[in-house]
């Protein structure tokens, strides 16, 4: 392990990185003449090695160039579960120079209709258990070409494939398969990408509004690669077990990106399953893990955990939500290791924040990872706050976001300038303690943290107000034992409305209307809501008394 860069350093500017100058699809071209006949990826008992998935990467570009004429710089949709297909897919978009666009898996037609228009997106490719969500688009919001793909090609015999990963491949009207499309024969043109070629754009709502699309760069992404590398230590000798969903930027970053990076090899799943975990980690001796709280706290309640020999994990880490004292207390019990949280969001491609691994604190964001400037500022002013203070965390560094797409308004106000120089301004409030560690303590921006998967707002909201019998929408977060913080709807009625819908009713109704994380688990009816005096709902009024009710403040 590469200790020197673990060393302590207690302050807001953390030590510096040589990020190499190439592209993300270069780190699996180099990894692949490296470790050609290394396994790169276990999928269900099913290995297969890195120049077995280059050369799939290679057939999948080949026919996304030639066979459906995708250009570079084009917008790529990638609507699938974790899946060896979503892996070869991302690397083939970039093989082309084009830029993935990852969609939450869980989000209904409606709601991927968004991404598609807003993305200006022609193509995509999509898992075939998702594909009934494409087909229900409008025809203006329908995509031209979609490679629809089974996963349950590139599983092996073991059991543990979640149901809808296990069917069979079909013939879909309207999609091209994905063995049609690998077997095509078609051969891409050269490569050519450069670190300043866009790769990707993940969705998320920032600190407002809609979900927009966070512009990175092949150099912002391996800033990150490179630097989770190097703090977790990702060589070519580690396992690493892969729960996170790739869509999202942790998942993609510690579950697939670096560990390509290094030539390590990857246990994918599909679906999170505690004992399907435990086995992979005794059967294939993974040594690395990074994960969300309700996963760890899922693993470590397990009754059976007992049976399994869990001895060659080294690290285990996470981010995107907290993890609470008591459940990193657990894990050490059990497994002697300290948990390593970071923190991050998709405007800086994961991490911004690591504890270091051999110094951890718990429920703490870390300090700051190499070459981030982290500062905490007076959220209305711009002042700097010294330790101690609470204020907003603000970040510069090379992980650090183009800004979002199409948004010029909104880039405006997402950045600050300190010193001369532009600082991205996250949305948290934060305080820095005397060694330099930061920890969260509340958020400026309106986002309801539910198990990682972030709600909004503004968006669940827009989606009520659909309802026939909903005049007005408050939506908030409320504490919740197991998710950390679940979504409530505070809704006043349509006048003549009151007495024909029950809570419950609009609770189903909003089920079938939004992905399944974020639709409100809580409706409480009110007759009117606190407002400013320009009669802006006072959503924070109502936040803070319903946390007051459940002792948290
Ligand atoms: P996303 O863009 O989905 O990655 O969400 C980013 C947000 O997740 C941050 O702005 C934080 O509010 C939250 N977050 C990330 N890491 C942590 C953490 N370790 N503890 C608490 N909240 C976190």
């Amino acid at each position: 392990m590469n200790k020197a860069h673990f060393e302590f350093w207690p302050k807001r500017v953390s030590k510096s990185l040589t990020v190499p100058e190439t592209t993300i699809y270069d780190n699996l071209a180099i990894s692949a003449k490296k470790y050609p006949h290394k396994t790169a990826l276990v999928y269900y008992g099913a290995r297969y090695t890195y120049r077995e998935i280059e050369q799939q990467v290679e057939a999948l570009a080949g026919f996304l160039e030639k066979g459906l004429g995708a250009e570079k710089g084009e917008r790529i949709l990638l609507f699938m579960q974790n899946s060896p297909q979503f892996l070869i897919s991302y690397y083939a978009i970039l093989r082309i120079r084009g830029i993935v666009v990852p969609v939450n898996p869980m989000n209904t037609a409606e709601e991927l209709a968004f991404y598609i228009k807003d993305g200006g997106i022609r193509i995509g490719i999509v898992g075939q258990e998702l594909y009934d969500r494409v087909q229900e688009l409008e025809e203006s919001a329908a995509l031209k070409a979609v490679i629809a793909a089974a996963y349950s090609e590139y599983a092996g015999e073991e059991e543990g494939l979640p149901p809808a990963a296990a069917e069979a491949a079909r013939t879909l009207e309207g999609a091209v398969s994905w063995r049609t499309a690998i077997s095509s024969g078609d051969v891409p043109s050269e490569y050519s990408g450069v670190p300043e070629d866009i790769a990707v754009m993940p969705y998320t709502s920032g600190t407002t509004g809609l979900p927009k699309g966070c512009v990175h760069t092949n150099r912002s992404v391996q800033a990150n690669i490179a630097g989770t590398y190097h703090w977790m230590n990702t060589t070519s000798d580690v396992v690493v077990l892969g729960t996170l969903p790739l869509f999202h930027v942790t998942g993609m970053v510690h579950s697939m990106h670096a560990p390509i990076y290094g030539g390590a090899e990857i246990v994918m799943l599909t679906r999170w399953d505690r004992n399907y975990a435990a086995k992979v980690i005794e059967r294939y001796g993974c040594t690395h893990w990074t994960n969300i709280s309700t996963m760890v706290v899922d693993f470590l309640s397990n009754p059976d955990l007992g049976k399994y020999d869990l001895s060659s994990l080294q690290v285990v880490s996470g981010g995107g939500a907290p993890l609470p004292a008591a459940v990193g207390e657990k894990l050490t019990a059990i497994t002697g290791l300290k948990y390593v949280e970071g923190y991050g969001l998709s405007e800086t491609i994961s991490q911004t924040h690591f504890n270091p691994p051999d110094r951890p604190k718990l429920q703490c964001l870390g300090i700051p990872s190499f070459d981030v400037d982290a500062r905490v500022i007076d959220p209305s002013t711009g002042r700097m706050l010294g330790h101690g203070e609470e204020g907003e965390l603000v970040v510069r560094g090379p992980q650090v976001f183009q800004g979002y797409f199409n948004r010029d308004d909104e880039n405006r106000s997402a950045f600050i300038e300190l010193d001369g120089v532009p600082f991205f301004r996250t949305g948290d409030i934060v305080r820095m303690d005397e060694e330099g560690y930061f920890f969260l303590v509340d958020r400026v921006k309106r986002m309801i943290n539910a198990a990682g998967f972030k709600v909004w707002p503004t968006e669940v909201e827009s989606l009520l107000y659909k309802h026939p019998a909903i005049q007005q929408a408050c939506v908030v977060g409320i504490p919740d034992p197991r998710r950390g913080e679940t979504v409530k709807a505070f809704v006043i009625l349509h006048e003549g409305k009151e007495g024909e819908v029950t809570e419950t009713e609009i609770i189903e109704w909003a089920k079938g209307e939004m992905a399944a994380y974020k639709y409100p688990r809580v409706i409480e009816f009110r007759t009117s809501f606190p407002t400013t005096s320009s009669g802006k709902i006072l959503w924070r009024k109502l936040q803070d008394e319903e946390k007051q009710k459940s002792g948290e403040v």
